[in-house]
């Protein structure tokens, strides 16, 4: 409270943060679609996990969905960055919906690595989440050859039908370190297992958190810009609190922020997930300078400059490029 009085609080904005090349698409292919078919334009499941981004994508026409089969025949439908199991492409197919593949290429990178595995009857030993959607799209490839792994504490008990014949894929969004945790368990259980070919937590998680890593110990509180189910932003919470934060709270906007977090805060470390747009820091930077904490210092560990082409639905010239 000091240092909100005398007004010398600083903050550390973490750099990269917010919305990757993923993300950025996926709105865009929602927005691009709502201009060309004009609204509704049916999504299934929230295009990306953010309160936000969802909700001004409905005041502009889009309409949510659990499921296909709520989508009227004919329409137009869009599939979320996290991916959809060819049992949702074919039941949209079945519908004659006109669906726009808002799949992030790095999540479709790991699904071909799933079916790949499968054909050549490897076990895939999927680290990640139960029931998150990109999980269930990335197993739907392959259902009988994919076991769920979801902690570094499940490796020691998952059972195996041949230890020669296994290999780990991964969620795009985990924790890097958790995850080498729950890989090494399982190596010592399995000494033959696979690696990916290639790294499956993408490269918008793994700077995020190289990011909060640098300011955590720097901080005596950490703030997050994300919501809730959003997998990486869940983990930058969990991250800034191993490397060194005295306190890391996530939120969706800045009017969550709570008085109390800042009792003798005088460092504040901030950063956002890779599905939330940047106008929501620069509201918490805005209500931070005004509680004090107007000194910012970006700290960056990465360059970034990844851009995917549009779903090719929506592409409108020969190269893709939008
Ligand atoms: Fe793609 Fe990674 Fe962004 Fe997910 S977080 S949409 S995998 S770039």
């Amino acid at each position: 409270k000091d240092t909100a009085a005398t007004g010398t609080g600083r903050v550390l904005l973490a750099a990269p943060r917010g919305y990757c090349a993923g993300v950025d698409r996926a709105v865009i292919a929602v927005e691009k679609a709502l201009e060309r078919y004009g609204a509704p334009v049916y999504v299934r499941k929230q295009i990306v996990h953010n309160v936000h981004v969802v909700t001004s994508l409905e005041a502009k026409g889009a309409v949510f969905v659990e499921e296909v089969d709520e989508v009227p025949g004919g329409a137009h439908v869009v599939f979320s960055a996290h991916g959809v199991s060819p049992a949702v492409v074919s039941a949209a197919a079945d519908r004659g919906l006109q669906a726009i593949d808002a799949t992030c290429p790095l999540v479709t990178k790991v699904h071909r690595e799933a079916t790949r595995f499968a054909r050549d009857d490897y076990q895939i030993l999927l680290i990640g989440h139960e029931g998150h959607e990109e999980v269930e799209g990335t197993a739907g490839e392959a259902p009988d050859h994919v076991t769920l792994v979801t902690s570094p504490e499940a490796a020691d008990s998952i059972e195996v039908a041949d230890p020669e014949r296994v290999v780990w894929l991964s969620q795009t969004t985990l924790s890097v370190d958790e995850t080498m945790e729950t890989v090494r368990r399982l190596r010592e259980r399995f000494p033959s297992l696979a690696d990916p070919p290639s790294d499956d937590i993408c490269y918008a998680t793994q700077n995020r958190q190289v990011a909060i890593k640098k300011i955590a110990d720097r901080s005596d509180l950490v703030i997050v810009v994300g919501s809730a189910n959003s997998s990486n932003s869940v983990r930058l919470v969990e991250v800034a609190l191993e490397y060194g934060a005295r306190a890391a709270y996530r939120v969706d906007y800045a009017s969550e922020v709570r008085p109390e977090w800042f009792e003798g805060v005088e460092t504040v470390g901030v950063t956002s997930g890779a599905s939330v747009p940047e106008v929501l820091v620069r509201d918490l930077l805005a209500d931070l300078a005004e509680a004090g904490y107007a000194d910012v210092e970006e700290v960056t560990t990465a360059e970034e400059d990844l851009v995917f082409s549009l779903p090719k639905e929506l592409r409108t010239d020969r190269n893709g490029a939008r």
